[in-house]
C-alpha cells in the first residue's frame, strides 16, 4: 500500500508514470479513493473549480460506418434516421447561447456524407456569429476538411481513438483503418483545432494493459481534451450480449489521465451517468471539469441512441439546466464563465 501511495504522490507532483506503474495502480482497488482524491486535488490546482458546460447538438444519426458497439451503425435497420436542417441546428444553438448562456456548442453526428465540407462550413460560420466556441465530433475526415472547418471558425474536434490496441480496434471496427484513425487525430492538431480524443472502457477483450497504453497515448499526442466512457451494450448491435464497462474502472482511467495531463479538459461523460446515477458527480470529484448537457430537441434525441438509456440522461433546454447548476453548486463548484480553451500550464 505504501508503494502505491508513493506512486500517486509522484504522479501528483511530476505528472509522469511508467506503463508498469499505471498498470499496478489500475489493478489495485484498495488505492481507488486515494487516487480519486489526488486527481481532484490536481484538477483544482491546474484548472480550478469552474465547470465548463458544452451544449451538445446531435444533428444527424446517419452513419456510413459499422462500429460493432454503436447503435447508429449502418447495419442497424431498427432505427429512425434523421437529419436536422440548417435552420433547426442554428435555432438550437442560438437558444443555447442566448437563453441558456452556454459558451461552447458541440455539433455531433454519425459519419454522414450528406453534410459535405461546404454545408458544414456554412453551419460553422452561422454558429460562430453567435460569439461562441465550437467543437465538432463528426468522425474521420481529410486534412483539408479539418483545415476548412478551422478556417470557417471551428475551434475543437473530438475524435476518440476508442482503444490503442490495434487488434481490438479492428475487431470492433472491422472496415476501418487504425492507421487512418491515428492520422486523423494528428491532422486535427496540424490543422490548428484543439484535439479531443478518448476511449471506450469495457469492450470485450479490452485489457488493463491496453488502458495503460491509452493513457500514455493521450500524453504522447498532447491531447487538449480526453473523454472516457464506459461501453454500454446496445440490443441492435453484434455486442448485444456483452457485459459492458464499469464506472469504477472508467473513473480510475480518468483520474490517472488527470494526474498525467493535469491542465487538460476532461468531461464527466453521459455514459458514466447512464450506467450509474450520480456517475457524473463522482467523475467531477475524481478529476473531471467539463459537462456536455445534451440540448438536442427530444424529437431527434430519442433517435440518437448510441446505447440504451442515453436519451433519458442529459438536460433539456429548460429547468433541468437549473437542476444541473444546482448540483454543481452543491459540490462546491461553479459554472465557468469563459470559453474553456485548454490553458497550457506545463
Ligand atoms: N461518429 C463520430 C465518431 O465516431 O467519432 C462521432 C459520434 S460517435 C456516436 C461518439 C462516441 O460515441 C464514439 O466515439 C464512441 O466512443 C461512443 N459510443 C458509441 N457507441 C457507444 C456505446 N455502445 N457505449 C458507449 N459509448 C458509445
Ligand atoms: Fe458511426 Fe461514430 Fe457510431 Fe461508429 S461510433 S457507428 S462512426 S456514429
Amino acid at each position: 500500500m505504501e508503494d502505491l501511495k508513493d506512486l500517486i504522490k509522484k504522479a501528483r507532483t511530476d505528472h509522469i508514470l511508467e506503463r508498469e506503474e499505471i498498470l499496478l495502480l489500475l489493478s489495485s482497488p484498495e488505492i481507488d479513493e486515494i487516487l480519486f482524491a489526488a486527481a481532484d486535488e490536481v484538477r483544482k490546482r491546474y484548472v480550478g473549480d469552474g465547470i465548463h458546460l458544452r451544449g451538445l447538438i446531435e444533428f444527424s444519426n446517419f452513419c456510413r460506418n459499422n462500429c460493432c458497439y454503436c447503435g447508429l451503425r449502418r447495419d442497424n435497420k431498427n432505427i429512425t434516421r434523421y437529419r436536422m436542417d440548417e435552420d433547426t441546428i442554428f435555432a438550437t444553438a442560438e437558444y443555447a447561447v442566448q437563453a441558456m448562456g452556454l459558451k461552447t456548442i458541440v455539433l455531433q453526428s454519425g459519419e454522414d456524407l450528406y453534410f459535405d465540407c461546404e454545408k458544414l462550413c456554412g453551419i460553422i460560420q452561422l454558429i460562430k456569429s453567435l460569439d461562441v466556441a465550437l467543437t465538432l465530433s463528426i468522425g474521420e475526415k481529410s486534412f483539408s476538411e479539418y483545415r476548412a472547418y478551422k478556417e470557417a471558425g471551428a475551434d475543437r474536434f473530438l475524435l476518440r481513438i476508442e482503444t490503442t490496441d490495434k487488434d481490438l480496434y479492428l475487431q470492433h471496427d472491422p472496415q476501418m483503418s487504425f492507421e487512418n484513425r491515428i492520422e486523423c487525430i494528428h491532422n486535427i492538431g496540424r490543422s490548428g483545432l484543439e484535439v479531443g480524443t478518448g476511449i471506450l472502457v469495457g469492450l470485450p477483450n479490452q485489457t488493463l494493459e491496453s488502458y495503460a497504453d491509452d493513457i500514455l497515448f493521450f500524453k504522447t499526442i498532447k491531447a487538449d481534451m480526453v473523454g472516457i466512457g464506459p461501453f454500454i451494450p446496445h440490443p441492435n448491435t453484434p455486442l448485444r450480449g456483452a457485459i459492458g464497462g464499469s464506472l469504477q474502472i472508467s473513473l480510475k482511467i480518468m483520474a490517472l489521465t488527470r494526474l498525467l495531463l493535469p491542465d487538460i479538459n476532461i468531461p464527466a461523460t453521459t455514459a458514466m451517468e447512464t450506467i450509474e446515477k450520480n456517475g457524473q458527480i463522482r467523475a467531477l470529484k475524481a478529476g473531471a471539469n467539463v459537462i456536455m448537457p445534451n440540448i438536442t430537441l427530444p424529437l431527434y434525441r430519442q433517435h440518437y441512441e448510441l446505447y440504451p438509456g442515453k436519451s433519458d440522461t442529459g438536460y433539456l433546454p429548460d429547468n433541468n439546466l437549473q437542476k444541473l447548476i444546482g448540483t454543481i453548486h452543491s459540490i462546491g463548484r461553479f459554472v465557468a464563465e469563459g470559453y474553456g480553451f485548454h490553458q497550457k500550464l506545463l
